[in-house]
């Protein structure tokens, strides 16, 4: 955020891209930073951005991030209400957050 100059790090990055690009995201983002306190262009178009995100090895583009997998998915028995996770769920455990009916696994 620039008004603060907080890096904010989306979560996601780590859980789907690992260290490495995670450790390029903070790169790229501190790009922004730095270039935005020094009164410099900071944005992706600007050659300071350009020039700085090049030097320190940073991608010059934020990283679109993919889109979640969902690999679960779980329906309601009584009222059919399905639920996507990415972890598998203890159908035992779990119960509809709707109506408290049992969970099961259909894919
Ligand atoms: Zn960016
Ligand atoms: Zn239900």
């Amino acid at each position: 955020m620039l008004a603060t100059h907080h890096i904010e790090v989306n979560p996601k990055v780590y859980e789907n891209y690992g260290e490495e690009e995670l450790s390029n995201v903070i790169k790229h983002e501190l790009c922004h930073y730095h270039l935005h306190l020094a009164n410099l262009g900071y944005q992706h178009r600007d050659a300071d951005f350009k020039q700085l995100a090049k030097r320190v090895g940073a991608p010059r583009f934020c990283q679109p991030l993919a889109p979640r997998k969902y690999s679960h998915k779980y329906q309601c028995e009584r009222c059919a209400t399905s639920y996507q996770r990415q972890r598998k769920i203890d159908t035992t455990r779990y119960r509809c957050g709707r109506c408290k009916g049992k969970i099961n696994k259909i894919e």
